[in-house]
């Protein structure tokens, strides 16, 4: 028998529509055992979500999903396992937070201009209930104001790269960010290796930046992948001396195509990154 678990999820803490207790009496009315919760640049959701784990009994892993700059591009590395009051590791979140409050602020003013709308920022802040709302929180804003149909054309219309209202991030470095994951006695994971759009000679640089750095997992079990994908993941997993991690990146029940926990097997042979967590890594047993 394994372990239902999903180590790829968010919460209000950061872009989810549930709170940290709903978000785990879903994965435990899902089944999950073991829930890692890994919400955008923050770990506010933690405490919480570690309650409810006590009382549906089910064990939490801290988590935090990072967002990280690697050859000019965004890419995502979740951290699993972390103590979460390393002082290196605290700073990392602070500073990640001031880069997407101000991130968040030049968005809501080329919202103000572009979509017509006053104190865009300030909407999307009070919706998020956060002062560093990210993206999808101005799609539900503009959602919510008329001013597209739904949260997709928000994107295509004005938030995606390349539209109007799109504003890149002074992110952290990769390497730094493993680091800081690793000091704060974390595993460092690629996030959903195959939604940067990257060539496969372009991913295989990415991992072996990674390793380099000291990163230790890649998430390979996820919703929806077809063959080729999973073909690739496979060779990675193969080539590079990555363990395996898998999550949902459940964001809402809005979702329908996803659920937590619900997530292909492993590969054959591969590594469970579950191996790499301290003994004492859960926030609630
Ligand atoms: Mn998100
Ligand atoms: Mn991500
Ligand atoms: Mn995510």
């Amino acid at each position: 028998m394994s372990v239902i678990y999903d180590y790829h999820c968010h919460s209000t803490a950061s872009d989810g529509t549930l709170s940290p207790t709903e978000l785990v009496e879903a994965a435990a009315a899902a089944g999950v055992q073991q829930l890692a919760l890994t919400d955008h640049d923050t770990l506010a959701g933690l405490p919480e979500a570690a309650a409810a784990a006590r009382a549906c009994g089910l064990s939490l892993l801290p988590g935090i999903e990072v967002s990280v700059a690697w050859s000019r591009r965004e890419v995502h590395i979740v951290g699993l396992g972390m103590d979460i009051a390393d002082p290196g590791l605290v700073a990392l979140v602070a500073a990640q937070q001031q880069a997407r409050v101000r991130r968040a602020e030049t968005i809501g003013k080329r919202l103000d201009k572009v979509a017509g709308l006053a104190g865009s920022y300030g909407r999307a802040a009070a919706l998020a209930g956060t002062d560093a709302p990210g993206r999808p929180w101005f799609a539900r804003m503009l959602v919510a104001e008329g001013k597209v149909r739904d949260e997709e054309h928000a994107f295509n219309r004005f938030l995606k790269a390349g539209q109007s209202a799109y504003v890149s991030t002074p992110w952290i470095e990769m390497a730094e960010a493993v680091a800081v994951l690793r000091a704060a006695g974390g595993v460092a994971v690629v996030a959903h290796p195959v939604r940067y759009g990257l060539t496969r000679r372009k991913l295989r640089q990415l991992l072996t930046d990674f390793c380099e750095a000291g990163g230790q997992a890649l998430e390979v079990a996820m919703p929806r992948l077809n063959e080729a994908q999973q073909a690739l993941l496979r060779e990675c997993l193969r080539d590079f001396p990555l363990h395996a991690s898998g999550g949902s990146d459940f964001h809402t029940p809005a979702q329908k195509w996803l659920t937590l926990g619900r997530l292909p097997t492993l590969p054959e042979g591969a590594r469970p990154v579950a191996e790499l967590l301290r003994p004492d890594a859960a926030l609630a047993a």
